[in-house]
């Protein structure tokens, strides 16, 4: 008899980690070697994490052995509490973060915690489709609202407005994008926390980018300007610190909580049946947080990763028939091609046939639930050679594709 997975899995996709993924790693067990432009890890690029935040887990390894409290450790919390008074989020005390493994694990504890079969949650369009699995998993349903490619990416608010039920429990923003490298300005957000105000939505912020920025981007909060709002903001060491292997992130929670002690109640027993997170990590979260902000050499001018933004984004719009909005925050950069020049009727295959052919391997735009066959994602994270090398061959295929 075969054994199938449960029905609760029917509608869960995480295409970044996909078929495609599959076939990369037998051409690579051929013996090819594949350029690689599909996962937002910068350790494999070179990027390392700050010296004192790996002699602070070394040094705390032989009292990292027990659990910890289920939400994680004092220092670490109250680091992360500190952290939120200078993004000026107003009231959030130790008792109102979580630690998790990584924001991963903190997504789908927040959406088992809220969600009953049936509930929507707003999701943009395109996302970080862990978010979409996740509600899927949770037996909510992910309703996307677009974001407008015309307006720096910025989510269509009007999309968000008609999109509202009676069903809709949460509203998500990914802010910096993942994977259109968008940041929004504070209108923005002002607008779309008005909204959430109006309909009584919790607001998920994902702001695990919020300190990769480019040119004179500034990040704002979106709790920051909803101290009225039941607010949840995901952050983590695995970016900005470059330590994605050591699985460390957390969820803070501001606004009226009073008025969410049943789903905090929930929180917390799933915080519970996880134990706690990853302890040594737990560690990383106060030094990283409170010292050098290295992160700053890489993307201010002469710094690796504005270096690389650059150049991809440069390259991509040199491509005929490709356009690319420029990324002002994060890790990618999320081109269209135009589909009068080059029709592509199923992404999936075209990643794939590039990858057999070029062996380069990028992430197809539906990976990202969004609808239409036109866009791909690409990192920024290799160096300026190799992303020459990636997008020149990008450019070659799209000659022959176009047949
Ligand atoms: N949120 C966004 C927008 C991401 O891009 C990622 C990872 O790429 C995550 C969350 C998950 O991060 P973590 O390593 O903390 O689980």
């Amino acid at each position: 008899m075969q054994v199938s997975k449960s029905n609760k899995l029917a509608n869960v996709c995480y295409d970044i980690r996909g078929p495609v993924l599959k076939h990369a790693k037998r051409l690579e067990e051929e013996g090819h070697r594949i350029l690689k432009l599909n996962i937002g890890n910068p350790a494999p690029f070179g990027f390392e994490a700050p010296e004192e935040i790996l002699q602070d887990v070394i040094r705390n390894l032989p009292t990292a052995q027990g659990y910890s409290d289920s939400k994680g450790l004092f220092s670490a919390r109250k680091a992360v509490m500190q952290y939120y008074q200078q993004k000026k989020v107003e009231g959030i005390g130790i008792e109102d973060i979580y630690l998790g493994n990584g924001v991963s694990e903190l997504i789908v504890m927040v959406l088992q915690a809220l969600l009953n079969n049936g509930d929507e949650v707003l999701i943009p369009a395109p996302d970080y489709p862990l978010w979409t699995a996740a509600t899927s998993l949770a037996g909510g349903k992910a309703v996307h609202y677009l974001c407008d490619e015309q307006s720096n990416w910025y989510p269509d608010i009007a999309d968000i407005e008609a999109k509202i039920t009676r069903n809709t429990k949460a509203l998500l923003l990914i802010n910096p994008n993942n994977p259109t490298g968008a940041v929004y300005p504070r209108e923005v957000l002002e607008r779309i926390v008005e909204v959430a105000r109006q309909h009584n939505l919790v607001i998920f912020s994902d702001e695990i980018y919020d300190k990769i920025l480019y040119d004179d981007a500034q990040h704002i909060s979106t709790a920051s300007l909803a101290p009225d709002v039941l607010c949840l903001t995901f952050n983590g060491l695995s970016k900005a610190y470059r330590v994605a292997g050591f699985r460390s992130g957390w969820v803070a929670i501001s606004g009226p909580r009073h008025k969410a002690q049943s789903y905090i109640e929930g929180l917390d027993i799933l915080a519970n049946m996880r134990l706690c997170a990853n302890v040594p990590a737990q560690h990383a979260i106060q030094t990283a947080l409170g010292g050098y902000q290295s992160i700053n050499d890489l993307i201010l001018p002469g710094g690796r990763l504005l270096e690389q933004r650059n150049r991809t984004w440069e390259l991509l719009n040199d491509i005929p028939g490709v356009s690319c909005v420029k990324p002002m925050g994060a890790l990618y950069a999320f081109p269209k091609i135009d589909p009068k020049v080059c029709p592509i009727h199923n992404d999936e295959k075209f990643v794939l046939d590039l990858l057999l052919q070029e062996k380069l391997l990028i992430v197809q735009g539906t990976a990202f639930n969004w609808p239409w066959p036109d866009h791909f994602r690409v990192v920024t994270l290799p160096r300026v050679d190799d992303l020459e090398q990636a997008i020149g061959r990008i450019g070659n295929f799209l000659k022959t594709y176009r047949q």
